[in-house]
């Protein structure tokens, strides 16, 4: 079959398109011809070092995905071939503490594709049938595949664990990024009050014409002072960042007494200052997310349906042309996200 893989870790070079072997359906398994992709910031981590990640080289990308079920167990009663289907990524052991308590993405022996294992960038895949759910009526395969790994992310950062309500405000840092943009679909699908930051004005205007409350231009201005005078001094209720270092200052400056801040991804640098005094005098609330369990991303198809909300694709590009959507992605000029298609 046909895949895109890594043979070593640098820039474009070592990122091949070529011949892997087609990926045996093991017990339990379901073979999906994949039809569409889409890229994550973590392709571009595995490409460049893939360092503290157990994987084998060569190794196929991609982390989420979405296409038709291939093959299956005799004894499957809910998936058949031909069912238009989107993955979770995350493979669990099922038999771990966490796994046994429902919190799978806490598994220890935790594995996903394209980080672990052959990932989706490819035109077939095995796992196993509780990580495979059916695609919603009327959506494309890209914007299935995006919905198993941001849109999944920024729900459990925002429900489980941060647990926005309607009647609050959240900041939202780097808007046009998937999880960012992910999180304000997801916040005003829930009612809440949006604010935003990003240092490109087109961004914000675009992030306003999908219902941001209120953009803040990071280039110009100062986030935390911004965020106090859009609310009234208060400050807002819920943090949501996946840059790190260079918002962590402002995103704990933001936070109203008591304020929930929940992080994931730490794109700009993972060790900023703590303000302990600020924390423990405002008492704040700092969570860490990554991904979410299955059951999250039933809850969020359901929840997508419900309210309409669909993964904003930017772009797509063949998989032949992968070196070019990953270089659009690492320029960061994107708003929303870049697909792979699969022939
Ligand atoms: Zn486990």
């Amino acid at each position: 079959m046909k895949a895109a893989y890594i043979d070593g870790h640098g820039g474009n070079e070592v990122v091949h398109v070529g011949e892997r072997p087609l990926p045996e359906r093991t017990h339990g398994d379901v073979r999906l011809r994949l039809h569409a992709a889409t890229l994550n910031r973590v392709d571009l981590y595995m490409r460049d070092s893939g360092a503290g990640i157990t994987h084998r080289l060569p190794q196929i990308m991609g982390v989420d995905g979405a296409g038709v079920v291939d093959a299956v167990a005799d004894d499957e009663t809910q998936l058949a071939p031909g069912q238009r289907v989107l993955l979770h990524p995350g493979v669990a052991c099922g038999r771990c503490e966490f796994c046994l308590r429902g919190d799978d993405v806490l598994c220890t022996r935790y594995q996903i594709l394209g980080e672990h294992i052959d990932g989706t960038f490819a035109q077939y895949v095995s796992v196993p049938a509780r990580n495979v759910v059916p695609l919603p009526g009327g959506w494309s395969f890209a914007e299935g595949a995006a919905l198993g790994v941001n849109h999944l992310t920024a729900w459990r950062m925002l429900t489980t664990q941060a647990q926005l309500k309607a009647w609050e405000t959240v900041l939202i840092f780097g808007i046009g990024g998937g999880v960012s943009l992910a999180g304000l679909q997801i916040a005003k699908a829930l009612g809440a009050r949006t604010l935003v930051t990003s240092r490109h004005a087109g961004k914000l205007e675009r992030a306003r014409a999908l219902g941001a409350d209120h953009g803040i231009d990071s280039s110009r201005e100062d986030v935390a002072k911004a965020a106090l005078a859009a609310t009234g001094g208060r400050g807002v209720d819920v943090v949501l960042e996946n840059v790190g270092e260079a918002a962590w200052p402002h995103a704990l400056k933001s936070l109203v007494r008591g304020g929930r801040l929940v992080t994931c991804g730490a794109t700009s640098g993972d060790q900023p200052g703590a303000d302990l005094r600020r924390l423990f005098i405002r008492q704040l609330k700092v969570l860490g997310s990554t991904m979410g369990t299955v059951a999250e991303l039933h809850q969020l198809l359901a929840f997508c349906q419900r309210h309409d909300v669909r993964p904003v694709i930017e772009q797509s590009f063949a998989l032949d042309d992968v070196h070019a959507a990953l270089s659009r992605l690492e320029s960061s000029e994107q708003f929303g996200k870049i697909a792979l298609t699969i022939d």
